[in-house]
Parts: structure tokens; sequence; C-alpha cells
């Protein structure tokens, strides 16, 4: 891994290009820009550039940017009428970093001003004490905090001594995104992860055990057609052994510019289609057993947005829409499909209003889908969401 200490002068208010969908609202702050890893052969993200660690201080000065445009609108809003500022005209003569800071005020503002989370893809490589003086200085300007959220690599984690992790805690670091995506050792040798199944359940542990709340994110499909069972079959096991607070589930997609994609022209990656995704993410909740997670399926490129719930209570309900679209004709599957694919359904269900139906049969028909190119169609329609 290179790094790439930052760059002496403060350049303001940075944004990476990624947050998970559940921070919406939040603060974002860059504490280091793009992946230190930056080889999974699936990841398009961040190519283009290097690993860079900013410094201690210009984080402190991006909090303090925000702190002072959040000051500034509160102004505002205590004025009296009259005398009361719009928030455009408050943005006059802001450029750049300025500007952006002033958004992220505006953002962080109409969701209470409760959540941070700090980017890009990995902002555990830093040193503990470095993260707990930014945490530190955070919760300070912003007291009404709730939550600060990271990503992280199982790989960073694993290397944190657990006293540093309870620091970390202690702190305010609250809930931690962890990239799994398989558990399964062929896999992750494959697609280059860059780490082994002991030491993501290792990584998930300790973060449950220093009492930070803990995401993990599983992939279908990322095992191809050679490892699909074992992709959900090892992926389960290791999440049984971690008891993570929330599993996400995030399909996989191909983006062009990928390894991964280079390996399928080559054909020693078959991807699945959506049928054959479907199948392995029902044998991975089947598989769930022991544990009191939250499921979660909140990303666009799911197929079934409603599997959502906790476990072990809501097993059946969760994949009770798998189990009906695995069971439905050809013809109807390959409907959902597409209606998914094009926005129109969310959800199985979907398929019983006779409006939406309507308008996923016009779209079966307007891009000429069959059960012949149904999955190259699939894989093309996913693309785009990337
Ligand atoms: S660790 Fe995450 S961000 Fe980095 S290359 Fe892998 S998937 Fe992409």
């Amino acid at each position: 891994m290179t790094i790439n200490h930052a760059c002496d002068n403060y350049q303001g208010f940075e944004l990476g290009p990624i947050r998970p969908p559940s921070e919406a609202s939040s603060l974002l702050l860059r504490i280091t820009r793009n992946c230190p890893w930056n080889r999974c052969t699936f990841c398009s993200l961040y190519k283009a550039e290097g690993f860079s660690i900013r410094k201690v201080d210009h984080l402190r000065r991006d909090i303090d940017r925000v702190r002072y445009f959040v000051d500034k609108i509160e102004k505002t809003a205590h004025a009296g009428e009259g005398e009361a500022p719009t928030l455009a005209s408050l943005q006059v003569g802001l450029t750049g970093a300025d500007q952006m800071a002033f958004h992220a005020a505006v953002t962080f503002m109409r969701g209470g001003m409760k959540s941070i989370f700090l980017q890009d893809a990995n902002s555990l490589v830093i040193k503990p004490d470095d993260l707990v003086e930014i945490l530190r200085y955070a919760r300070q300007a912003f007291p009404q905090l709730e939550r600060v959220t990271s990503y992280a690599r199982s790989h960073s984690i694993a290397r944190i001594s657990d006293d540093d992790l309870t620091k970390l805690a202690s702190a305010g670091l609250n809930r931690i995104h962890i990239g799994m995506e398989s558990a399964a050792d062929e896999v992750l040798a494959f697609v280059r992860k860059g780490v082994d199944k002991q030491t993501h359940i290792l990584a998930g542990q300790k973060v449950k055990k220093a009492g930070i709340e803990l995401s993990e994110y599983f992939m279908p499909g990322l095992g191809g057609e050679a490892h699909s069972r074992k992709n959900a079959l090892e992926t389960a096991d290791a999440l049984n052994q971690i008891d993570a607070d929330f599993i996400r589930i995030r399909t996989l997609a191909v983006p062009e510019v990928t390894e991964l994609h280079k390996d399928i022209r080559a054909g020693t990656f078959k991807p699945l289609g959506d049928r054959q995704k479907a199948e392995e993410l029902l044998l991975f909740l089947d598989h769930l057993h022991g544990i009191n997670s939250t499921v979660k399926s909140d990303h666009v490129l799911n197929l079934f947005q409603e599997v959502v719930g906790r476990l072990p209570q809501d097993q059946g309900r969760m994949t009770a829409p798998i189990r009906s679209f695995l069971a439905m004709e050809p013809q109807i599957q390959m409907l959902y499909m597409v209606g998914r694919r094009t926005g129109i359904f969310h959800r199985l269900a979907d398929l019983d209003d006779a409006e939406l139906r309507a308008h996923a049969e016009k779209a079966l028909a307007a891009h000429r889908v069959t059960r012949d190119n149904v999955n190259e169609w699939t894989a093309e329609m996913m693309r785009r969401f990337i």
C-alpha cells in the first residue's frame, strides 16, 4: 500500500464520491482520499486517483468551516421578519470548497445535525490517536451528534488492538460498515479482496466487542457460476459467527472498466443472471442461524427491496417473495426482471398492480427482451446504476 501524506497546504473543505444510502442527511467528512487497497477486481471506484491521508489539522478546519456556516444559517433563522437574509443570499459570492461546505451545512442541519459519515473507503487505516482527535473535535463542534459512521476493511480492523478500538468507540465512532462481499476464500482470492474468511470473522467480532454497531455487506453473484453455492454458504457461516447488527445486500454488477469484466470476456468468470442470483440469495438467507441481525436490501441493484427484517423472527417473511419469484413461470420472472431493472417495480407484489404491469409489458416489448438475451440485457441495465 502506498500512502501519500497529504500536501501541507489546506485546499479547503473536501467531499469524497460516495456514501451509504443511510447517510443521506449526514455531514460527510473526508478523512482520507480514495482507497488504500484499490485492487478488488469488481470495483470501479477510486481507480484514477492515489490514496492519501488528510492532516488532522485540515479536518479541524473542515469542521470549523461547516460550523461557521451552521452558525450563519441559524442566525438567519432567528432574525426578525424583514431583516432576515434568505438561504440563497447567504451563498452569494461563495465558490468551490466554501460552496461545498455551505451545502454540507444545509444538508446536515436539515437532518438535525445528528450524524457524520467519515469518507472515503477506509478511515480505519489512519492512526487511531488521530482518528480519536478528529472524533473529539467533531463531537465538541456538534454536541447533538448521535452517530459517527465509517467504511472500513476487515484487514485494517484486524490489525487494530482491542484497546484502540475501544478508545475509538469512546471517542464517538459508533457505526462501521464493512464490505465483506463474500466469506468464501476462493471468491475472495479470485476478486483480490485482500482478506480471507477468518480475518473477516475476526474483524467483525472485534468491532462488536468494542461496542461499535456493525454493518456487513453481502454481494450475491460475486462467486459467479463456479462458486455460487460457496458464496452463499461460507458468507452465511461467517455472519453467523459475527452476529452483525446489520446485514446489507448489495448485488453484483460489473462495470466494463473493471478487471472482473475482463474475466467475463476471457471466459474465466461466468456471471449469474437474476434468477440464479435470487437462488443464491435464498440459499444465503436460509442458512443464517442463531443471530439477531437486521437484514436490509437498500440498494438499487437488488432485485427484491422487500427483503428486510430482523432475524430470526422475519426469516420466513423475508424469503417468501424470493420463493414466490423462483416458483413463477419463466415469462413472468422475465417480466418482473424487466420491470425491476427499468425502475417500474420495486417489489414482487408490484406485479399485481395492473397499471405497473402494463408499463412493464410495454418495456419488455420496447427493449426486445427475450429469454435468450435477458441476462445480457439485465447486466447492461445494472451497469447504468453504478
Ligand atoms: S476495498 Fe472497497 S473501495 Fe477498495 S477496491 Fe475494494 S471494494 Fe473498492
